[in-house]
């Protein structure tokens, strides 16, 4: 099989490492003699965790055939480099809609079970492996796994959440849910600070399917953690009126609009932040009555634009997200903004959302809480410095950081913020005892060494 070296990143473009990648186009073309290996799918996880610098990364791009659809249940089989996109092309129409789905379409199966992704509805529903019926995992000996809560159920477990270190994830059998139309009902509540936005999330709970917040991260004193939630519950076909009663499935045309070049570092700034916050409050804020929108604009609103993450320059961004227990969970993400905003470091994108119980997967980053992300233009030893001062609050409050977002956490802090990481790492050893399996963050983070 052909191979290529070449510098690669994840979606927030730091860092950038050299690997050596190979596309296949089936799984019978996957086994090699490479002794450090990884799948990687679209490269929408944020830091390193697609990475294998100096080892090879297999794209699974090509390895994206629908295998089965059982329309009157529901269940979907497909190889893993399906990504969410090609999947909700074939549905929706059929009236099936993912149980969970992250806040891009623009991912593979295969990397929303290796992150256990979660969605606007994991208080109600958790995480994806909620809904993963089957995989079929090729474990480093070559074998081909079938795991599930019922056999093979350890890697299974290790496997949901586990970044790809247990093999590759060939097949996915999903339950979906049903739908009678493409469209979401929302609204919006505002909230003057960051005690409201809490409330407002905690009764959005009984209120709605789908809730989350975005967070003016650059707001100050009184108006600290100011924001907005935006709840959601898929639409009754009786909902809607006109044309799109007489087809409830379809979706209506999108733009998508593409950056074509990386922007300059400085646009993204805490003055042009700061005016586009103010403005979005007003604007968002006030859409307390319920209004119908198609689901690609109320779950993805950032796939219309094309190669976003070249607004931050040639230096890129990291994203950092945590989640705290509840009852810790105000008074950590008041420290966190409070730290942001006395380092004077620009923050984009806040976004909080309340999360359900912890899954069954080993690494799976959920538990009972708040979750909060931002975006930061990575500026250095500065932006290093700022997140390892989060991680401190985080692990005082008893929480975690979300590794499919990381680049940057110690490998103490992994461990204090993974308690399960002991069992994940033994059924790891049976599956894969030579370490074949490896990424950068693993070695960053030191996932094959013993306590
Ligand atoms: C705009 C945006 C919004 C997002 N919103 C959310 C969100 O709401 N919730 C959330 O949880 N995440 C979110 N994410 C993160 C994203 O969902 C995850 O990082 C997901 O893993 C990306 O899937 P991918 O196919 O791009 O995987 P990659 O980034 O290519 O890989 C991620 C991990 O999965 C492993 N992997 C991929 N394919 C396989 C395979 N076939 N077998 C074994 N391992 C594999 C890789 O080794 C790696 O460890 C968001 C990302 C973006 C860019």
């Amino acid at each position: 099989m052909n191979t290529l070296d070449k510098d690669i990143a994840g979606w927030g473009r730091y860092p950038v490492q050299r690997c050596e990648l190979v596309r296949p186009e089936r799984h019978s073309e996957l086994w090699s003699e490479a002794t450090s290996l990884l799948a990687r799918g679209q490269g929408r996880s944020y830091g390193d965790a697609a990475l294998n610098e100096g080892g090879r990364v297999v794209l699974t791009e090509r390895i994206n055939r629908f295998l089965a659809f059982d329309r009157d249940q529901g269940i979907v089989r497909a190889e893993a480099g399906l990504t969410l996109a090609e999947l909700l092309a074939v549905t929706v129409p059929r009236g099936w809609f993912p149980l969970v789905t992250p806040g891009t379409k623009h991912v593979s199966l295969g990397g929303c079970v290796a992150a256990d992704v979660h969605g606007k509805n994991h208080h109600h529903d958790g995480a994806f492996g909620r809904g993963v019926r089957e995989l079929e995992l090729i474990t480093a000996d070559g074998r081909r796994l079938r795991c599930s809560p019922q056999e093979n159920a350890a890697a299974f477990h290790a496997t949901l959440g586990g970044m790809g270190l247990t093999g590759i994830i060939g097949e996915v059998e999903l339950q979906l849910q049903p739908i009678d139309s493409a469209w979401i009902r929302a609204r919006h509540q505002g909230a003057a600070n960051l005690e409201q936005l809490f409330e407002l999330l905690q009764d959005s709970d009984e209120q709605a399917r789908y809730s989350v917040a975005w967070v003016d991260l650059m707001s100050r004193g009184a108006a600290l953690g100011r924001g907005v939630v935006m709840n959601g519950d898929h639409a009754g076909r009786d909902e809607l009126s006109g044309g799109r009663r007489l087809t409830p499935l379809r979706l209506p045309p999108h733009k998508v609009r593409n950056i074509p070049i990386d922007m300059p570092g400085w646009l993204l700034n805490g003055l042009s932040i700061r005016a586009f916050n103010s403005r979005y409050f007003r604007s968002e804020g006030g859409r307390t009555a319920p209004f119908l929108v198609d689901y690609d604009t109320f779950f993805y609103p950032l796939d219309t634009l094309h190669n976003w993450n070249r607004l931050y320059g040639k230096r890129g961004f990291v994203q950092y997200q945590c989640v705290v227990p509840t009852a810790g969970a105000l008074a950590a993400m008041q420290q966190i903004m409070q730290r942001l905003a006395a380092s004077g470091h620009p923050a984009f994108l806040g976004v909080l959302k309340r999360m359900g119980a912890q899954g069954e997967g080993h690494l799976s980053f959920p538990m009972e809480g708040y979750t909060l992300a931002m975006d930061l233009p990575m500026k250095g030893a500065a932006t290093l410095a700022l997140l390892d001062a989060f991680d401190a609050v985080v692990l005082q409050h008893g929480g975690r950081v979300y590794l499919a977002k990381d680049a940057r956490l110690a490998p103490e802090s992994f461990r204090a913020m993974y308690p399960q990481f002991d069992a994940w790492q033994q059924v790891r050893h049976e599956l894969d005892p030579q370490g074949v399996f490896s990424s950068s963050l693993s070695r960053r983070l030191r996932m094959g060494e013993a306590q």
